[in-house]
């Protein structure tokens, strides 16, 4: 037998490339950067096979909420590995999914009170769309049958997930696919249309969406929303009080809200939820990443009982939800979801992070505000984004065949971190146990993957 643990980093690629067809990649890239094999993770650092490290600021797709192998999460999940890997969740129920659920309810916008579990956020999503469709035909509005989403939204890579997605990358090819959503024109902080900046912003930019309700606000069943943060569009952020305004559209024009937690739940945005930014309850709201600290696969569609009622009859009235996924409610995934909770309970995790986004943010300005190609550093929590940019005055990007961010992550890798640029918006989304010591290295080397890749092109 083989021991695939005591191969070398050349032989482990060699058999990866023969099999495996990694996520959201071109697989030619491989041939000059192939996978990097990693044999461990520890806080906010991955170990490859020899024995180097890379500081994982992006936490690893954003999942990464308290650190790799986080005692607290690995032991609750040993703790229940020898009790319950797995049941059938129609009709069976068990300790530690109705733990999650007793102890989230307390962060949750008030009023969100069900929760139905799914295994990604593509799932969750789906399962939000469907539940919106489903309620308005129940209750006696069958016209609604579209969906409304923000200009560069991302909500993930199934069908109807693709659908309310907003970003010519991952759709434009499937279109002929896709469910004939309305995409509004969001706002747009950096670039505003009105010229402003967020100092001094009425939200102007309401009249696009304002408009759109005012021709499909009927006929739209849900908009959903990544509520102030766009993460897949650049970790755009933009103002709570849009929000408020589309809470107030969607009550006038009967539709319902959809926040979509998945990216920006568990404190990324200083908030335990971002919707608390903005004092809104959305009808129905996605969590995933954040709730497994990143762990397990493990996804929720939470709603309010003025919808689950919409779903309650006898069964021959045929008004039940019918969406099941397999590894619904899976015990390890919530297993894992307490650890994370009992971390971030017992360490004031939240308000450590809170207290150091402040500081991080200035450690990043300080060493790159006065960059002639920085356009904007944009924070929030410990989220930090720098928009690059080939001219600061007009904000023209660079020519994007340059693949700036793909010369930057691989300059970045070589040294050491994993930064993982978004077009050409390098960010950190850390974890919340980030530390001052590590945000200095980090920060030290994407300095000089910048200045090294820069000096290259310019
Ligand atoms: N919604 C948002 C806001 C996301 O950021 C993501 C993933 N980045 C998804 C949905 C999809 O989640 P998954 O990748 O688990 O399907």
């Amino acid at each position: 037998m083989k021991n695939y643990n005591e191969m070398s980093m050349d032989e482990l690629q060699e058999l990866d490339l023969k099999y495996i067809w990694h996520p959201c990649s071109q697989m030619k890239d491989y041939e000059e950067l192939p996978p990097i094999v990693i044999k461990e993770g520890h806080g906010v650092y991955l170990k490859d096979v020899n024995g180097k490290e890379y500081i994982d600021v992006v936490s690893s797709w954003w999942c990464n909420l308290i650190g790799h192998t986080n005692e607290a999460v690995t032991s609750s999940i040993k703790n229940q590995l020898d009790k319950l890997e797995h049941v059938i969740f129609a009709n069976f129920t068990h300790p530690p999914i109705v733990e999650v659920c007793d102890r989230l309810i307390k962060y949750l916008p008030k009023g969100l009170s069900k929760f139905n579990f799914s295994d990604n956020g593509s799932a969750a999503v789906e399962c939000a769309l469907k539940m919106a469709f489903q309620y308005h035909k129940q209750i006696g509005d069958s016209k609604r049958k579209r969906f409304m989403c923000l200009s560069d939204g991302y909500h993930g890579e199934t069908i109807g997930a693709l659908s309310v997605g907003s970003m010519d990358l991952y759709s434009k090819i499937y279109k002929p696919m896709l469910m004939d959503a309305i995409h509004v024109k969001a706002p747009d902080c950096f670039r505003c249309p009105f010229n402003k900046n967020r100092e001094i912003c009425n939200i102007e930019c309401r009249c696009f969406v304002e408009e759109d309700f005012k021709k499909y606000g009927k006929e739209t069943a849900a908009i959903i929303i990544e509520p102030v943060l766009q993460g897949a569009a650049g970790m755009r952020i933009y103002p709570p009080k849009y929000i408020k305004i589309l809470r107030e559209l969607c009550d006038e024009y009967g539709v319902l809200l959809i926040g979509d937690e998945i990216a920006t739940g568990f404190g990324r945005t200083g908030k335990f939820f971002a919707m608390e930014h903005a004092e809104v309850t959305p009808d129905i709201m996605t969590i995933s990443k954040g709730l497994t600290g990143g762990f397990m696969p493990m996804a929720a569609t939470i709603t309010t009982d003025k919808i689950y009622d919409a779903f309650y009859g006898d069964y021959n009235a045929h008004v039940a939800f019918m969406h099941s996924h397999t590894y619904s409610g899976n015990p390890l995934g919530a297993s894992a979801a307490i650890g994370v909770l009992n971390f971030l309970e017992e360490n004031n995790t939240l308000e450590k992070a809170n207290e150091f986004a402040p500081k991080l943010n200035k450690m990043i300005c300080d060493e790159f505000e006065n960059e002639k190609n920085i356009g904007e550093i944009r924070q929030i929590g410990l989220i930090n984004a720098l928009e690059i940019v080939k001219d600061r005055k007009t904000k023209e990007p660079f020519d994007p065949k340059i693949r700036l961010e793909y010369q930057i992550y691989k300059k970045a890798l070589e040294k050491g971190l994993l930064l993982r640029a978004i077009g050409d918006i390098l960010y950190f989304n850390p974890p919340l146990t980030f530390t001052e010591e590590e945000a200095r290295k980090s920060i030290k080397i994407m300095r000089e993957a910048y200045d090294e890749v820069l000096k290259q092109i310019l």
